[in-house]
């Protein structure tokens, strides 16, 4: 569940402030699938890096999973983004070095899981997104999709509630695209809270409920019309 109350955030550029998010209220609960659309600019990405412990607002109030976020130090942020919060991006941000395999481990690592447990766990998931035979191959190797499922295999190896992803896909053809939605809209059916930014108002389709962000407000949020279409 996610709860945020008159969210700021303020980004200090020299004598210059720039007001990213003015006050946004946004309530999500355990389950939800929410697109969040909006102009480039308006503050989507500032959002998504709040809700996923990745940075604090300037104002307001954050829960996450009953977690009053807003009061806690980096180290405390960064424990519950591990446990809580998976996230995907629109340039995937894998490792160019390291195989597919090393990559999904890296949060493993990170938090300290047994070497055994870290490959076994790895390993599951890469099967779960169908890379089972690319666990050795580099980013380089392997198709923009394909580098995609290696970077939501690793947002899932720490089995968070959440996903976040920011456009991703972003850097996706349209066929890659509906297959990674397609992987979304599973993980969704398992039990986890999705929330996904993006421009295409297709993709967007997918989830359940669309918030648009305008100027750093929520501007509107209703169900997609898919879902209203399916549900009446
Ligand atoms: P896009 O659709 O282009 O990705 P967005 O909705 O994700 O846009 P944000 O990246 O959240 O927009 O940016 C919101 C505003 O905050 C913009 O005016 C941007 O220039 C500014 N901004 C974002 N990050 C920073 C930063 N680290 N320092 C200063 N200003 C920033
Ligand atoms: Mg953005």
């Amino acid at each position: 569940v996610i709860v945020t109350s008159n969210l700021w955030k303020t980004y200090e550029m020299g004598d210059q402030q720039v007001h990213a998010l003015r006050g946004v209220n946004l309530r999500i609960k355990h389950n939800e699938y929410v697109a969040i659309m909006g102009p480039s600019g308006s503050g989507k990405s500032t959002l998504m890096n709040l809700i996923g412990c990745l940075d604090s607002p300037s104002q307001g109030k954050y829960w996450l999973n009953g977690h009053n976020v807003s009061e806690l130090n980096d180290d405390e942020l960064a424990r519950i983004r591990n446990k809580e919060i998976g996230f995907v991006f629109q340039t995937f941000n894998l490792l160019a070095r390291a195989t597919s395999l090393h990559n999904v481990e890296l949060p493993l690592i990170y938090n300290g899981t047994p070497a055994a447990e870290r490959t076994a766990r790895a390993k599951e998931v890469l099967e779960q997104v169908s890379l089972g035979p690319r666990m050795m191959h580099k980013p380089n190797e392997l198709s923009g999709g394909q580098r995609q499922r290696v970077a939501i295999a690793r947002a899932l190896v720490n089995r968070p509630s959440i996903i976040l992803a920011d456009e991703p896909t972003g850097n996706l053809d349209s066929k890659t695209s509906v297959e990674i939605m397609a992987l979304f809209a599973e993980l969704h059916e398992k039990g986890n809270t999705i929330v996904l930014v993006t421009h295409e108002p297709d993709i967007a389709e997918y989830a359940h409920r669309i918030v648009t962000i305008r100027d750093g407000v929520v501007s509107s949020d209703h169900p997609s019309a898919r879902h209203a279409a399916q549900t009446s």
